[in-house]
């Protein structure tokens, strides 16, 4: 989203709020660095928030809610899950570029790790929501805490009820081929 600064930058007015939705296939940014497994639906990043003028110094600060859908870790169930933080950067003029931040190619790319960019009295943070996201949303999720998993025999899932395989249950999917290799040795011996 584009949000204008105008009245901010021209001193009629303090702050500029904004509540808005977007999602990492409608913008020109890359969805990099989400975890495998993870998309986020249309409009699954909600932004709210506000640009101020603090004592002659702008700020943005937003409330980020992120709804994704993943699987989970140990039964590959399609899940749904939402994280939520709040970002706070400093926003630069263009009448500041000794500061600015220069790209390989030389050009302003308007991020940096704390500070957001006008550009003709714009502010476009949501390539840096977007990268605060894919730090927010964790490596892996369960349905449940306590997902039993897979049957590592027959590749039910173990909550749906017992599949009659084994009493011992195995939890964690990767370790299936153990189990079985463990097996197959009592079996040999
Ligand atoms: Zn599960
Ligand atoms: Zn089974």
């Amino acid at each position: 989203m584009k949000l204008d600064l105008t009245d901010l930058l021209k001193q009629r007015s303090d702050a500029v709020r904004f509540d808005y939705s977007f999602d990492p296939a409608h913008t020109d940014t890359e969805c990099v660095g989400f975890p495998d497994d993870v998309t986020i639906p249309e409009g699954g990043i909600h932004v709210t928030g506000e640009a101020v003028d603090s004592f002659g110094c702008l700020m943005f600060r937003a409330h980020v809610t992120v709804s994704y859908e993943t699987r989970c870790a140990r039964c590959l169930d399609d899940i749904r899950r939402e994280v939520s933080f709040d970002v706070e950067r400093m926003i630069l003029t263009e009448a500041a570029p000794e500061v600015s931040h220069l790209d390989d190619d030389g050009e302003w790319d308007g991020v940096t790790d704390d500070v957001l960019t006008v550009n003709e009295g714009k502010l476009i943070p949501d390539a840096d929501l977007i990268e605060e996201a894919s730090l927010a949303i964790p490596t892996f999720d369960l349905c449940e805490p306590d997902c039993p998993g897979l049957c590592p025999k027959c590749g039910k899932r173990l909550k749906d009820g017992d599949c009659g395989c084994r009493e011992d249950k195995i939890v964690n999917p990767k370790f299936a081929i153990l189990q079985t290799l463990l097996d197959r040795q009592k079996e040999e011996n």
